[in-house]
């Protein structure tokens, strides 16, 4: 994949990811360039969330430095660089706002599967019992070692983390953290949620694949409606 393509998927995600709510106006995602693990794509900090495109899409290095010039970089790139540093099977980090996935941070419940798709993160969902902002190495590392090897993490009072192979895997890993979540607090409203049980976590881990992200971009691609020519 070219650094072209993967500069319009960045947009894509990142768009279609603000039209659902999960990013608001400063979320970012990110993506290891093709050739150099050390250097990664990412939303530049002032590119407006709701109408960015391509050209908005800036290198930075793992120490979260901007390798473009006359570029600002977010300020919890920090999030994305140390995941990279600590994960060499990621490819690509999203840090979202998801109001009701963090939500279950703040209450202090415990996320769990309840949904056939909440099964990718069967492995769990950890809590960073920090809602601060993500903004030095340390406080990145720190992050990170509260994802250890999961796919997913809460941050509490703040938002949450994904981490994938792809963008569209974590496209996809983003809309299911939300949509398990939503259904996870409204059975709260009206009794006990019951969890997966082991053996449907086990059926259900391999929906995790890519056709499966290939069906769920395109739907939201035709759905919203973002398109880069
Ligand atoms: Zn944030």
């Amino acid at each position: 994949m070219n650094e072209a393509i993967i500069r319009t998927e960045l947009a894509t995600c990142i768009r279609m990811m603000e039209y659902l709510g999960l990013i608001d106006f400063s979320g970012h995602v990110s993506m290891r360039t093709p050739h150099k693990d050390d250097e990664i794509l990412i939303n530049s900090w002032g590119a407006s969330r709701c109408c960015l495109g391509p050209q908005d899409i800036v290198r930075a290095n793992l120490d979260g430095e901007a390798l473009d010039k006359n570029v600002i970089v977010p300020s919890e790139i920090h999030i994305h660089t140390a995941v990279y540093r600590r994960r060499p099977d990621i490819s690509t980090v999203a840090h979202l706002h998801p109001p009701v996935t963090t939500a279950l941070g703040v209450a202090g419940r415990t996320y769990v599967p309840v949904m056939h798709h909440g099964a990718i993160f069967g492995t769990g969902v950890p809590v960073h019992d920090n809602c601060g902002h993500v903004n030095s190495r340390e406080k990145g590392d720190a992050l990170a070692e509260t994802l250890g090897d999961h796919r997913a993490m809460i941050m509490r009072g703040h938002g949450a983390v994904v981490a994938a192979e792809s963008v569209k895997a974590v496209f996809f890993g983003s809309v299911y953290l939300e949509d398990n979540a939503k259904k996870l607090v409204e059975s709260l409203k009206i009794g006990e949620p019951i969890p997966l049980r082991e053996d449907e976590l086990k059926a259900s881990a391999g929906i995790w694949r890519q056709n499966q992200f290939d069906k769920v971009w395109r739907y939201y691609v035709e759905k919203t409606g973002i398109h880069f020519p």
